[in-house]
């Protein structure tokens, strides 16, 4: 291929901008003409289509958020707005393209790859939640960020002998609330993927309270419910003590990405060039026991679904005695 381009699409997530970044980079040290993509597959349906070279991805590295941008655009899901948005790409001479996204944006890709569109998908999400790959780019940082609040909130639960209820990111998936829970020391972790059972979870941190437990953490992903709707059942279980509430909210998705997702989002970025120069297209890139891996994307869509690692849970359950 001699022209591609790239776009990202879908909740933005720290490191999306190194991975377009190396997008970038990686096609031109290739000899492949990049175009960037702005607002996802809104802007290519609109034609919001623009050469990009070596400088216009220079201070990008270590910035959170997009430079691209990013959009809903549920028009995508027809194929009409399919179709026009391979017309716009054609008009533009651009024979494949890079996108970076999550679940729902991996499955734009599939269907361009579908009418016969060299597609590639770039794992970017924090919710960690897409098959195909162990991490997805913003993952690490989005933990990180929320593993300091949940330290800030310990320091503080113990100064007064509080239970907070931190509600951190994750509809469908609950990796966020899995890794930061047991680097917190959370006392449970409630997530999608595992049922709970409420008055367990009242005796439990009654028990810690009554061995002189100062500071009592449960880390909650936003799938399951609310923080203040799990506080509310806490009281009607009969919890009596101070019990507080947290949101973390969108925090969990800017900021600086560490290193591990600039790192990620680099060996990424090259690899969706290098298949696509040799003219591979329809794949899913990922990391897999630390190795990069690509998959047909339509199988990959078709046929697996990302499985949180339930080992954890049962860590910090064993842990958190
Ligand atoms: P995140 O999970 O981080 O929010 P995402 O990529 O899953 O990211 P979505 O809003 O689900 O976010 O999808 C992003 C965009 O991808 C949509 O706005 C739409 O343009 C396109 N898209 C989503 N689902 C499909 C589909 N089934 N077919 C074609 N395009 C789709």
């Amino acid at each position: 291929m001699k022209r591609i381009a790239v776009l990202t699409s879908g909740g933005d997530s720290p490191g999306m901008n190194a991975a377009a970044r190396a997008v970038v980079r990686k096609s031109i040290y290739e000899g492949i003409e990049i175009f960037g993509i702005n607002y996802g597959y809104a802007g290519m349906v609109a034609g919001d289509i623009f050469p990009l070279k070596v400088a216009s991805v220079g201070d990008k590295i270590q910035r959170g958020g997009t430079f691209l941008y990013s959009a809903r655009y549920p028009e995508f899901a027809t194929s009409k707005g399919q179709l026009a948005g391979i017309k716009q790409l054609k008009k533009h001479e651009i024979e494949g393209v890079v996108v970076i996204g999550g679940d729902g944006s991996y499955h734009g890709a599939m269907r361009l790859t579908e009418h016969g569109f060299p597609a590639i998908g770039i794992p970017g999400t924090i919710d960690n939640d897409i098959p195909g790959t162990d991490y997805t780019v913003g993952f690490d940082t989005a933990v990180n960020i929320a593993l300091d609040a949940l330290d800030r909130l310990r320091d503080t639960a113990t100064s007064h002998v509080r239970t907070f209820v931190v509600e951190v990111m994750g509809h469908g998936a609950g990796d966020i609330a899995l890794w930061t829970g047991v680097a917190s020391g959370a006392d449970d972790i409630i997530i999608p993927e595992h049922n709970f059972n409420i008055n367990k979870i009242v005796a439990r941190v009654r028990a810690g309270h009554n061995r002189g437990k100062k500071h009592t953490l449960i880390v909650l992903a936003e799938g399951v419910m609310g923080a203040h709707e799990f506080a509310k059942k806490m009281k009607d279980a009969g919890y009596k003590s101070d019990l507080r509430v947290s949101v973390l909210g969108h925090i969990q998705r800017g900021g600086s990405p560490t290193v591990r997702d600039r790192v990620l989002a680099s060996r990424f970025g090259a690899f969706a060039v290098e298949l696509l120069k040799t003219g591979k297209g329809g794949l899913a890139v990922g990391i897999k026991n630390e190795k990069l891996v690509a998959a047909d994307i339509i199988e990959t869509l078709t046929n697996h679904k990302h499985k949180a690692d339930l080992s954890l849970y049962e860590l910090n359950h064993q842990l958190s005695i």
